[in-house]
């Protein structure tokens, strides 16, 4: 056995290949990575082995043969189905925790299958409690915004609590009635033809994932976290997630973070250098800053539903979701994905837009530390979309533009690297 406590039950353990490990708590990323990968359902087939060659190509091109990524295909979806007659096989669960970093084409969720979806299967059986999205705009895509090249912001989205553990009771229900008389009996008044949602947020929640939004702004040199937060209204979930999350920077990252306030008051205004700035806005007044001032805005901190309407608002005004590359991660585990869904219409036509799962795969590459493959591939898609080469979707928004395939677009970014 080549990979010691890998316990499979269905799949060929990978032929070559090395593991990503962890030694004192900090990840030692091997030249040879195994990545596991789920090609994906519908539009899985056009994009994935498109996304493969781009970040293979670009591999090679910065290290010549020193480095290389090691892919190893796992199942989900429907190809799991065909093969192993069950939409996600255990084995693709026991790889990702294994092998650490992995990717993913888009899933449909089987109708009358075991899973509310696929992506939350993923989520929840990982423990994947971070949504990652970074949003940036790309040179010769048409977006809503003035002043689009200002978005350059990496969203932190908390992925189990708050809405995703909401608790509801329908109205009308004997449960619902049991809440509302044992509120009365807190001394509080709610309508008795109300239904009731719970929304828990939780301090180790809170704290898990403001500590990897540092630590991420620290890695990358980005110049602020923004904890966003509704704690104006409700005191104790949404705001306490802005108080944990202050108290966290100062407990853990005392010496490299300063609060906003700090700045003001002992620093005349001016962020000393190489600290991290902690901020907070109220949510309504971050979508009003996300439209007039986003230069001044680099990470976002936030719990589950402010980051659901944030990502997509932030992505839509750089020019949509078709190029927003997303992650799903906790401390140990990092599963990369495209944005979008399974398109089934295109479904092998070699047609749709490899984007956000080729950015998915630049900020694998981030991940593993292998920023010159990273860069090699935002220069090849900077260069592809600024040159007019594009998939019908954008070429349909844009005059003059030239309409290729999937694969000509990815070929296209493989030569302007
Ligand atoms: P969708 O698959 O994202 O497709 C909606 C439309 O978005 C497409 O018809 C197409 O627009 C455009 N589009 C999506 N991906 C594109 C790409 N790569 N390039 C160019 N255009 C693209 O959403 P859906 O139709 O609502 O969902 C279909 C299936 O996907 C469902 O089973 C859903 O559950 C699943 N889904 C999976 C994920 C995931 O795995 N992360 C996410 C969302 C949805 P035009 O028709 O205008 O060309």
């Amino acid at each position: 056995m080549r990979f010691e406590g890998l316990e499979l039950e269905r799949y060929r353990e990978p032929q070559e290949g090395s593991r990503i490990v962890f030694r004192d708590g900090k990840m030692e990323v091997p030249d040879d990575p195994v990545i596991p990968y789920v090609e994906g359902d519908g539009i899985g087939v056009d994009i994935t082995p498109v996304m493969k060659r781009v970040l293979d190509r670009a591999v090679h091109k910065a290290y010549g043969g020193k480095r290389r990524l090691v892919w190893w295909e796992i199942y989900a979806g429907q190809k799991a189905m065909d093969l192993f007659g069950t939409a996600i096989p255990k084995d693709s669960f026991t790889a990702l925790r294994y092998f650490r970093v992995g990717i993913k084409g888009p899933l449909t969720t089987p109708v009358g299958g075991g899973f509310r979806s696929l992506n939350v299967a993923f989520r929840q059986e990982l423990d994947l409690f971070a949504c990652v999205r970074p949003v940036r705009w790309f040179d010769g895509v048409p977006a809503p915004l003035k002043r689009p090249q200002d978005v350059d912001m990496v969203v932190f989205r908390e992925n189990t609590e708050d809405l995703y553990a909401g608790i509801e009771w329908e109205m009308g229900t004997e449960e619902a009635g049991k809440v509302i008389r044992f509120l009365r009996d807190m001394g509080k008044e709610v309508r008795e033809d109300s239904g009731i949602g719970i929304k828990p947020i939780s301090k180790t929640g809170t704290e898990r994932l403001v500590r990897m939004a540092i630590r991420y702004a620290l890695d990358n040199k980005r110049k602020s976290v923004t904890l966003v937060h509704k704690g104006n209204i409700m005191k104790f979930t949404e705001g306490a997630f802005m108080k944990w999350g202050y108290e966290l920077a100062k407990r853990e990252f005392g010496d490299l973070t300063v609060t906003e306030q700090e700045v003001m008051e002992l620093h005349q205004g001016v962020v000393p250098e190489g600290k991290v700035v902690i901020k907070d806005r109220i949510a309504d007044a971050m979508f009003q800053q996300i439209l007039l001032r986003p230069s001044e805005y680099h990470v976002l901190a936030m719990p589950n539903l402010n980051g659901d309407y944030m990502s997509d608002a932030l992505a839509a005004s750089v020019g949509g979701l078709g190029l927003a590359p997303g992650a799903n991660m906790n401390d140990q585990v990092a599963f990369f994905e495209a944005t979008h869904g399974t398109a089934p219409k295109y479904a092998g036509q070699d047609k749709v837009n490899p984007g956000s799962l080729i950015l998915s795969g630049v900020l694998m590459l981030e991940h593993l530390g292998w920023r010159e493959a990273a860069e090699l591939v935002v220069r090849g898609m900077e260069g592809a979309i600024r040159d007019g080469i594009v998939t019908y979707d954008l070429a349909r928004q844009r005059e003059g533009a030239k309409e290729v395939s999937c694969s000509a677009f990815g070929e296209a970014v493989c030569e302007r690297m």
